[in-house]
């Protein structure tokens, strides 16, 4: 976890992402910016998890944001294009947090093919193919080197966007930047 930098005051924050919308969303969410600041147009995009344990002090208006398992965007990539395109934003926060449920998805392999049977009414083997077929797609390893490689592809495909990883500590909910260094 030493990679996590701590965020409580402006200076904090990397220089290259002060005074841009990723140092905004640090300020909004850790610093207590407030957020009755007005926006017509989305200032960035955020990829975060869909977990139900996250939520950003952000003012209206301020973000495009795609939630999926595990801040993934392999396979939201024409909205990520879009925001970018057709939206407008030059800047990507990606955001993992810490007790992702996509990591280690094996362990609960068991418990997925059980839960889909009893409540999504689905047959035992179709669960489990389901599982098979999918899990190795949707699994990250561990969060921060995810949304660091993440980020790294990202900026492959993208490279006029400034795109930041970072991590959300589901423990204080607070935003923490990686040293990708
Ligand atoms: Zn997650």
């Amino acid at each position: 976890m030493d990679r996590l930098c701590t965020i409580t005051q402006k200076s904090d924050i990397f220089f290259k992402y002060q005074n841009t919308p990723i140092g905004l969303l640090l300020e909004y969410h850790n610093l207590n910016r407030s957020i009755e600041e007005n926006y017509d147009n989305a200032q960035l995009l955020i990829g975060m998890c869909m977990d139900n344990r996250k939520h950003l002090h952000i003012p209206d208006n301020f973000a495009y944001i795609i939630r999926t398992g595990g801040a993934n965007l392999r396979y939201s990539e024409f909205k990520v294009s879009y925001a970018i395109s057709v939206g407008g934003v030059k800047h990507i926060g990606l955001i993992g947090h810490t007790n992702c449920g996509m990591v280690s998805l094996a362990d609960r392999k068991h418990l997925f093919i059980q839960g889909l049977v009893e409540r999504g009414g689905w047959e035992e083997s179709r669960a489990e193919e389901h599982f098979m077929q999918f899990a190795p797609m949707f699994e990250i390893g561990n969060e921060i080197d995810f949304v660091v490689s993440e980020a790294q592809r990202l900026r492959l495909k993208y490279p006029k966007v400034v795109i930041a990883p970072m991590l959300y500590k589901v423990e204080d909910n607070r935003l923490y930047l990686i040293n990708e260094e």
